[in-house]
């Protein structure tokens, strides 16, 4: 143990629980929401969906209208003569392309998103991407054209951010250098956070993946450590590994707790000293609680139902069960990738209730005979469920909202405050 009264070792097996599995008819968004965060992320890349009307509106309405600066992401939309077999939809769409990257000279790296509809009529958009990267390369090499699938074939939203930094694990250049990746999508504020916390521990150096620029690829080698940011990147994570990476096993920065694992399994590989680790995140971890405190006070005792949604549930449910003191009455996600989330999985209470895939009249039933004070799920279930008397939390606003970290840990923790501050003020 150390003096903060926590476990020091990191749990790399992964964790054997039962877990229930269900499969029915599920209530998740599609990949393509990922645009939302990864376009604002990736400064000088483009979304190019190849989709339907809806594909289009969705996008639209998940992303809102960007009004003083030129949007970077659009949809080619595939027509009735498109889907009917009718148009060469390939000619179409190297047309769109090619005219946007001539008009757009600030996108670096064009990404072909597929969709359902794009999937149903079998449009190969490896192949347009590969067609396209002959006709650019040429003439304007320091562009990128990269595909991959946005569709709700897939099994959840966040896997939109997996697919695409997959697709882009194969371009990243080779390194021999000793080096830390923190693998996921971050604000630029928590990057930024992050690399002073680094900078103080002495872990170094440090490369995130995605870049800021699309066109900025981290590089990847054998003596490459990566540490997951989000517990949705398994494919790309695999793919890192199978480029010579080593993944480190740790929770993820959700909390005092969580952070203070994540930066120490990140200075424990770098071979930093105890003390040195201890004297830098110990104040941050106090700091972190102090923050935390008030809320802790307000949640603890309270039972939370987690439906499945962006595959951030174990992690979180750790963070609510093990700081805030709340209790778990059901902790289901879309996808259980027990190689990503087995270290908070083990820090779990024994007992709780585990569901992967989704069934949901069966779920909204354990849902109604376990009465939580709040449930977390995604938009389309939220309504009904306040309108049954049940408080609710939308878990995509976990996705959008900085939260990872020591300096966001009572912004955190107030996101899961609030839904039943607002019962309560209602109430009255
Ligand atoms: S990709 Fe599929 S699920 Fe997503 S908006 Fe388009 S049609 Fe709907």
């Amino acid at each position: 143990m150390n003096d903060l009264g926590l476990p020091r070792t990191i749990a790399l097996r992964p964790a054997e629980r039962s877990v229930l599995r269900e499969r029915g008819q599920r209530e998740v968004f599609c990949g393509l929401t990922s645009i939302v965060w990864l376009h604002r992320k990736m400064q000088d890349a483009f979304f190019l969906v190849v989709g339907s009307r809806t594909c289009a509106h969705l996008i639209q309405s998940a992303a809102g209208v960007m009004i003083f600066a030129e949007p970077r992401f659009g949809t080619a939309i595939l027509t009735d003569r498109d889907l009917a077999g009718l148009a060469d939809a390939n000619a179409e769409l190297d047309r769109i392309a090619l005219a946007l990257l001539a008009r757009r000279p600030d996108i670096r790296t064009l990404f072909l998103v597929g969709s359902c509809p794009s999937e149903v009529i079998k449009l190969d958009l490896a192949k347009a991407a590969e067609r396209l990267n002959a006709r650019l390369l040429p003439n304007v090499p320091s562009v990128r054209v990269i595909n991959y699938s946005g569709s709700g074939i897939e099994t959840t939203f966040t896997q939109g951010e997996d697919n695409a930094l997959k697709a882009m694990v194969p371009l990243l250049p080779v390194t021999e250098a000793r080096q830390l990746m923190v693998l996921g999508c971050l604000p630029d504020i928590v990057e930024d956070q992050f690399k002073r916390v680094f900078d103080k521990l002495g872990v170094g150096p440090v490369t995130f993946f995605p870049a800021r620029r699309g066109s900025e690829l981290p590089a990847v080698g054998p003596k490459t450590w990566v540490l997951a940011a989000q517990p949705f990147n398994g494919e790309t994570l695999r793919a890192l590994a199978s480029r010579g990476a080593t993944p480190l096993a740790a929770p993820y920065p959700f909390g005092a707790e969580g952070s203070l694992r994540w930066f120490e399994a990140a200075a424990t590989a770098g071979g930093i000293g105890r003390d040195h680790i201890d004297s830098v995140l110990t104040p941050l971890v106090e700091r972190a609680r102090t923050a935390m405190a008030r809320y802790r006070a307000r949640l603890a005792g309270k039972r939370v139902f987690f439906m499945p949604d962006s595959q951030l549930e174990v992690p979180l449910a750790r963070f609510l069960s093990r700081e805030l003191d709340m209790a778990l009455a059901e902790v289901g996600t879309p996808y259980l990738d027990r190689q990503m989330v087995s270290a908070d999985l083990d820090l779990l209470p024994t007992e709780v209730a585990i569901s992967e895939g989704q069934h949901l009249d069966r779920q909204l039933d354990r849902v109604r005979a376990a009465r939580p004070d709040l449930t977390v799920c995604g938009l389309g279930l939220a309504n009904p469920l306040e309108a049954e008397g049940f408080t609710t939390k939308w878990s995509i606003e976990l996705v959008f909202t900085p939260v990872h970290g020591f300096d966001q840990a009572g912004d955190l923790a107030e996101l899961f405050a609030r839904p039943l501050e607002r019962k309560t003020r209602l109430a009255a």
